[in-house]
Parts: C-alpha cells; structure tokens; sequence
C-alpha cells in the first residue's frame, strides 16, 4: 500500500523508533521502515548491550511516554568511580569518584538493556497515530522530486517531504545519497555480557583504565551488571574463543572481590571498535540522524545519547518549520548547523580520551594517574563532568528539557 507522510524514517532502530515518537509527539505523520522483523530485535541473542540513558535523554523518554513502559527494567546510576590500573594487580589509589548526590542533583544516567528499551519504543511506536511502522521491508530506491522525496518498498512508491536516514553505521541510505563518512579503525574491539553476582552494585558504575582499553562495570537491575571490555583485537578473540568456564574464570579475576562471587548469566558479543563521521548531515532532502551520521568509542556511553539528541532536536526543526510555514527541506539546514558541531566536539573528545586512558606509556600513566587525583579534590570541576555525563551541556532540544 502507498503511504504519504510528513517525515520517513529508514531504520527502526533506537534512534529511528525515538526520531518517530518525537516527530509524533510534535504532530508530523511519520512512516517508519525497517528491514528486519522487529520480533527478531527483541530476541535475547539479538544484542546483548546495555546502554547508559543521560538523564537528559531520559526526560525525553519520559515525555513520550516510553519511561513508564520500562518500569521495573531501569537501573539509576547514582555513582562513577574511575580508577586506573592493572587487572588482578595494581590500582592507583587516586581514583576519581563522581557522586551525583553530592552534585545535588537526581542519577547522572540511567542502564537499560536494549532490546528492552526497543520493545518499549516498537509498543509505543505501534501505538502511536502519527506512525505508520512498516517492517520488514526492503527499501529498493528513493528519489527527490521538487517538493517531496519518494520511497520505493515492496513494489509501491511512498510520499514524504524529507527522508531521515537513522539505519545504522553501515547507512544503504547515506551511500545511495552520496554522502561519503571518514572512518578511523581504533586497533581494539569491545567484548559485549552480562554477569550476576553475589553482592549489591548499589548503582554504582565502575571503570578500570587497562593499557588496552577500559573494563566498564555498568549497574543493571537485579544483581546484575553489564560488562563493556575493550582489549586488543587479538585478546578479544582469544576471549571469545575461551569456553564457558575459563571465560567465568577471567571475568572472576578481573572483578576480584568487588561484588562477591560473579558469572556470566548472558551470551557474549564482541564489536569492532571506530571512529566514524558523516561529512555531511543534509543533503537536500535527506538527513542522517544516529549512528548514520556518528560512531564513536564506547568509552563514555555516549553514541546513543548522542542519536537520541538528534532524534530530539530534529522534532524541534519540524515543529519550527511548521510555525515558519516552511518546506521542511528548508529548515533542514538547522539539523547540520546544530547537530553536527555539537556531535563532533563529543566524538574528538572521546577520541582523545581513549588514547590518553588506553596506554601504558610511563610518564602518560603518571599523569594521568595523578589527574585523576587532583579532579577527585575539585569540586567544580566534577559538577562539570557530572553535567557532561547526564547530557546537560550546550544547547538542549525542547524534549531534552
Ligand atoms: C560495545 C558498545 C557499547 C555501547 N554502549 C553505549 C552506551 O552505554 N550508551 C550509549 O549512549 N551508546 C552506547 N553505544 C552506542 C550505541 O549502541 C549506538 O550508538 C546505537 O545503538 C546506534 O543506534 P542507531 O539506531 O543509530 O543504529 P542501529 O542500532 O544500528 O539501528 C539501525 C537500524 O536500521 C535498520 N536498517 C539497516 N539497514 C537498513 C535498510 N537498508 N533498510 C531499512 N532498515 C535498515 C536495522 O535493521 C536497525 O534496526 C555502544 C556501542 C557499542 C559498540
């Protein structure tokens, strides 16, 4: 059947399912395409990441009425502790800690699992008016006319004024527009799971600064807790290769007597690790928004985040489009301006941190073994990073707020 929409959507992902509720939240129609069953996302052996929500990103979750739909399922983050070291060994005694208490304010982030937090947003997508969801598909071509662009899936053509490539790294849509990314491999991979223990986390996150990358211990609900381990690509499929018990051997030793007895209670993914950038956001019709448009280490939690922003402040360009009496098109441009500077400021940040954290180069390690130190005594300088942390920085889009 042919469709005509406000806004369509390529790629249902977290960060097309939350672009759609935004726009439908500010009353757009949107069709939204995918070309996976979404029954296949919601599989457990789908993706077993968990992801770290910013408070701000979260305030949009709760204006959409997607919030409620995960309660029971959502771990507040209500502590960071930074240290630096070496598994099993040494642990510099000048760790940073970041209590958001002790900033004043409520949680810097919530953990959810992913394939929770889609299965929320596919319910409320599903429910939503202004959404027509179409998935699976096979999206074979687009086309930009004078004043609309057209969808070609399943034999029919659909209408809509602009189209919003949120599908993926690998973005079908991004290279049939033409927009060309650069891509810096970073020489690591990220070993993915889920492990339960013995003892509380108490919302706590934990991240341990190896030479070969950091070991993140991220609080989920239930005596669980999400594992991110970035190691050396040769470590990593060493990893992956272990059988069950020597792997529950490694993740033991590498917790030490933090939480207890520990296993894992998931399967385990392991994901290659790069920086990648869009040279471009909007090419006359067409948008990128996610990690169509960005992809970065998953050091600071922050690529999510970072497409759930764009999703927001591309309501906010519809809605100001429409009050201007504006093409959509034609506003576009804000997206670029907005997005695209604030995004690439927190992906060379990221960059820079990894390549300061993740090496044993001696007077590196010493620096910033005592910068640790020195941050952990100043005040001020935590209510920045707690801010940084929560998503509270630059300009926020309206549902952000
Ligand atoms: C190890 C690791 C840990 C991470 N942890 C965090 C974290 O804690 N916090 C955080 O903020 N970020 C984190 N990230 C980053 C985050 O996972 C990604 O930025 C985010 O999942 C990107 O979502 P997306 O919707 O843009 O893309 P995707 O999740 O890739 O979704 C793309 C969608 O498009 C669909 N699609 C693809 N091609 C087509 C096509 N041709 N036609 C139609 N549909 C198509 C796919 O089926 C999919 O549904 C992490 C990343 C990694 C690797």
């Amino acid at each position: 059947m042919s469709h005509s929409a406000d806004i369509a959507i390529i790629g249902a992902g977290l960060v097309g399912l939350t672009a759609a509720l935004a726009c439908a939240h500010k009353n757009s129609t949107v069709l939204l395409m995918d070309a996976q069953d979404p029954a296949d996302h919601l599989d457990r052996s789908f993706d077993g990441r968990a992801s770290a929500i910013a408070a701000s990103s979260w305030r949009m979750f709760e204006h959409l009425g997607v919030a409620k739909r995960l309660e029971g399922h959502v771990q507040p983050i209500t502590d960071i502790l930074i240290s630096d070291g070496e598994v099993g060994g040494y642990i510099s005694p000048l760790t940073l800690h970041f209590d958001s208490e002790e900033a004043g304010g409520g949680p810097m982030g919530y953990m959810v699992e992913n394939r929770l937090l889609r299965k929320a947003l596919i319910e409320a997508a599903r429910q939503s008016e202004n959404i027509t969801f179409v998935a699976p598909v096979t999206v074979s071509a687009f086309e930009e006319t004078t004043n609309k662009v057209s969808v070609e899936f399943d034999g029919e053509r659909s209408f809509a004024s602009v189209l919003i490539a949120a599908d993926g790294r690998n973005s079908w849509c991004r290279k049939q527009a033409g927009i060309t990314v650069s891509n810096t491999p970073y020489k690591q991979k990220a070993i993915v799971t889920t492990v339960a223990h013995e003892k509380p986390h108490d919302g706590v996150a934990h991240e341990l600064f190896l030479p070969n990358g950091p070991f993140a211990i991220l609080p989920l609900t239930e005596h669980r807790s999400s594992i991110v381990w970035t190691d050396s690509p040769a470590a990593v499929d060493a990893a992956m290769a272990l059988p069950e018990p020597a792997f529950a051997a490694e993740l033991a030793r590498r917790f030490g007597d933090l939480y207890g007895e520990v296993g894992p209670c998931a399967p385990r993914w392991a994901y290659p690790l790069s920086l990648q950038m869009a040279e471009q956001y909007v090419k006359g019709r067409i948008a990128l928004i996610g990690d169509a448009a960005h992809a970065i280490h998953p050091i600071a939690g922050q690529g999510l985040n970072m497409g759930l922003r764009d999703a927001a402040a591309l309501a906010d360009v519809v809605e100001e489009a429409r009050a201007n009496g504006l093409d959509l098109m034609l506003q576009l441009s804000d997206l670029e301006i907005w997005r695209n500077f604030d995004n690439r400021i927190l992906a060379a940040s990221t960059d820079v941190f990894n390549r300061l954290f993740s090496n044993n180069i001696a007077p590196i390690k010493h620096a910033r073994r005592l910068g640790l130190g020195l941050m952990d005594k100043i005040k001020p300088a935590q209510s920045f990073f707690i801010r940084e942390a929560a998503g509270l920085h630059g300009e926020l889009p309206s549902l952000l707020r």
